[in-house]
């Protein structure tokens, strides 16, 4: 069973209450994120803390975890990209209460009364973390596969190194 959370939120609000929200979020609803991704299978555990801190700043403290399928660069198949994410949030009513703000906090603006859409807030933060190269932590690809690639990189670096006029032009330097 998946528990639902609202569509639309006044964080303000929920700020001021002192609220929690726990749910589920389909990874099909975040249009944005799902085109970074190789399926939009699957859901997002979604807790968010609302609160006020000890100044006056109204905040949200999120924690995401999902599994997401991605191609990896390196071999070019599909891997299961484990995700956590946390952030914290403070809400401002405009660009210009940025500078305010204790540095704990990323800012979040929110210039009118509109209710917020919840999915967006998540996806934002998602595609934040979201690695720009994906890639395996395993080798992926046999060994022979890249190690041509990565030796022929530390060939010229050696060869630089081991230069005997760089070695000379250095000891004539230092005397
Ligand atoms: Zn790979």
């Amino acid at each position: 069973m998946h528990q639902k959370l609202p569509k639309e939120i006044d964080p303000f609000r929920l700020a001021q209450n002192g609220l929690t929200l726990e749910g589920q979020l389909p990874i099909a609803e975040m249009v944005r994120l799902s085109k970074s991704l190789q399926s939009d299978e699957g859901w997002v555990n979604v807790r968010l803390g609302f609160d006020v801190d000890e100044v006056g700043t109204p905040y949200m403290r999120g924690e995401f975890n999902t599994s997401v399928s991605v191609i990896c660069e390196r071999c070019m198949n599909s891997m299961i990209l484990e995700m956590t994410v946390d952030c914290l949030l403070a809400m401002v009513s405009s660009e210009r209460k940025v500078e305010g703000l204790a540095e704990q906090y990323d800012p979040w603006i929110i210039e009118n009364n509109d209710p917020v859409l919840l999915s967006a807030v998540i996806e934002d933060e998602l595609i934040l973390s979201l690695p720009l190269v994906p890639r395996h932590t395993e080798a992926c690809l046999p060994e022979e596969a890249w190690s041509v690639g990565d030796e022929q990189v530390e060939l010229k670096d050696s060869d630089k190194a081991a230069s005997p006029f760089a070695v000379l032009s250095a000891l004539k330097i230092k005397q």
